[in-house]
């Protein structure tokens, strides 16, 4: 059987996958099972941040992982230890836990803010204020934590203490906290899977101001929008606030699995022993690879990716076919008049892969894709979305 008729076979049905099977690549290019090369615009979802087989992430993940690839979080290993360290730095977060996934750090961030609120007013101030079309994960806990009804349906009872509000209207982020008794807020500062939708300034600030004037924590999901992608380290970091909590996984690990949960000042002590764990949580490999993604997102890089998404929003930006491009830095999303879908159908065919996020096509190729293939992958978005 080939590999698409075993995969239908014995898969779970739970992907709509792309009609095409890839093989290998090498920085922004991809080779299918067809033969042909295709210029990767999604990097498996904002993960592969500096590309297919980079050399640096690679060397790095092969020697440790002839070194001693995994211990067991009963042991300390050095490469976990530097990660977090090189976090901390950066970001000026204080503690760090390492788990495996996007939805895992966000576990470990609603624990965080349900013990912080237990402990300092109560243990009915539980609830997480999240977003309406937001999204946090697929377990049971994020997918309440996702702003998004249609992912809940037949999974219900879902986790309770989760309210979602309207993004950008502070008004009713003032009611909610009001209304509930409140742990925390949980933002992705661009709405990811929800469209490619940034939130204001103001939305951010007035999210911020709240959580200090009711201390309750202010947590950022920086899953996607995180490791360079918009153009700063983290997205948050371009609209001035200083979260209590920052998740992030995809664009860290390159490749390899990790996520990470990011605990500032107020909580960094929120966690003792036996409180929260993870077997795989800072798998020396993957952290060890995380480590050369960090280190080379310098201001160099992301200055780069802030040029890049000049050039890819002034170019699609009222072009034929094109109503509208929204996002921040190398995480792009275009309405078109086609359906999205025929779009992205369309640029496959003529070689290059972009992903759609809701009704929009979205862009999220590596950071260091290499301005010719940049120019010639919005070159057949252009066409694709005029013809
Ligand atoms: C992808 C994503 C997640 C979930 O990450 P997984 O690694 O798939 O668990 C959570 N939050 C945001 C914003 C995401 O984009």
């Amino acid at each position: 059987m080939t590999t698409i008729e075993l995969d239908n076979q014995y898969i779970a049905h739970t992907y709509g996958r792309f009609p095409l099977e890839l093989v290998s690549g090498k920085g922004s290019l991809a080779r299918g099972a067809d033969g042909k090369e295709y210029i990767d615009m999604g990097t498996g979802i904002a993960v592969n941040t500096f590309g297919f087989g980079d050399t640096v992430w690679t060397e790095a993940v092969e020697r440790q992982l002839r070194t001693l690839q995994h211990a067991s979080n009963l042991y300390y290993t050095a490469p976990c230890a530097r990660l977090a360290e090189a976090l901390c730095l950066r970001t000026g977060m204080k503690k760090v836990f390492f788990g495996n996934s996007g939805a895992e750090a966000n576990e470990c961030a609603i624990k965080a803010a349900r013990k912080y609120a237990a402990e300092k007013k109560g243990p009915e101030y539980y609830t997480v204020i999240t977003l309406e079309n937001s999204f946090h994960g697929r377990t049971l806990t994020t997918l309440a934590a996702t702003g998004q009804d249609h992912f809940h349906e037949l999974f219900r009872p879902l986790t309770p203490g989760f309210a979602h509000v309207p993004a950008n209207d502070i008004e009713a982020l003032r009611a909610a906290v009001s209304e509930h008794n409140v742990a925390g807020i949980l933002l992705e500062c661009v709405q990811g899977e929800g469209g490619v939708r940034p939130l204001t300034e103001a939305y951010v600030k007035a999210a911020e101001e709240i959580c200090r004037a009711e201390d309750i924590l202010l947590m950022i999901d920086e899953v996607q929008t995180g490791n360079g992608r918009t153009g700063a380290l983290y997205a948050y970091m371009n609209f001035g606030i200083t979260p209590d909590v920052v998740t992030t996984a995809k664009g860290l690990g390159n490749g390899l699995p990790i996520g990470c949960c990011m605990l500032g000042e107020k909580v960094q002590d929120v966690f003792g022993p036996g409180d929260h764990g993870s077997t795989f949580g800072g798998n020396p490999a993957a952290c060890a690879g995380a480590l050369t993604v960090i280190e080379r997102l310098d201001d160099a890089l992301l200055a780069s990716v802030r040029e890049k998404s000049a050039y890819v929003f002034r170019t699609l930006s009222g072009a034929p076919g094109i109503r509208a491009v929204t996002g921040m830095g190398l995480m792009i999303g275009i309405s078109t008049e086609k359906p999205a879908k025929e779009v992205v159908s369309a640029c496959m065919a003529r070689g290059v892969l972009c992903l759609t996020a809701k009704d929009k096509v979205r862009l999220l190729p590596a950071l260091n894709i290499p301005w010719e293939l940049l120019e010639k992958a919005v070159s057949v978005i252009l066409e694709a979305a005029a013809e």
